[in-house]
């Protein structure tokens, strides 16, 4: 074992520890004090300095992990966005997905009741009904499961996001 002189990094005073100690107390101003050294040379940090950076180091992880978790979930959403009648894109409801199945289904009968009263004889215009309520249907149960898939992303997404709001309050 041997004795390095140290300075306190709070007081300035001159501290002899042993070249092996992590840590010193000063005798002079109590400060907690990390014992580094560099090459031969050796020197102290104040231990609660130590703490702050470290916890702003992990309060800029945690702000960060919440920047990159909203930045993942909007572009998730623009995943799940399907594009109506009107063009305007939105998230699919699960309301919205059945009103768009009954309507096709209500449009394609009333196309077919009505060509197929129509006088004259292709009978493939009604037909072209059955092809409407079919593409109707289908759409409506893809965005159905757009919509229910959506809600599961979406909850977990919200906890993540409370949970991580909740660790930097903590801090
Ligand atoms: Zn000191």
């Amino acid at each position: 074992m041997t004795l390095v002189s140290v300075s306190c990094n709070s007081c300035g005073a001159a501290l002899n520890v042993s070249n092996k100690s992590k840590f010193v107390t000063c005798n002079y101003c109590k400060s907690q004090l990390k014992v580094e050294s560099s090459g031969e040379t050796f020197y102290t940090e104040i231990l609660d300095e130590i703490k702050d950076v470290a916890d702003d180091v992990e309060t800029i992880k945690l702000q960060n992990q919440l920047e990159r978790l909203d930045r993942e979930w909007e572009m998730k959403c623009k995943s799940f966005m399907v594009r109506d009648n009107d063009g305007h894109e939105h998230i699919p409801t699960a309301g919205g997905s059945a009103a768009g199945g009954i309507i096709a289904v209500v449009g394609g009968i009333i196309w077919m009741i009505f060509t197929a009263s129509m006088p004259g004889d292709p009978a493939i215009f009604p037909l072209f009904g059955l092809v409407f309520i079919a593409v109707g249907v289908i759409g409506s149960f893809s965005n159905g499961s757009k919509a229910s898939e959506y809600q599961t992303q979406k909850q977990q997404y919200d906890a993540k996001r409370r949970q991580l709001i909740k660790q930097l309050k903590n801090r």
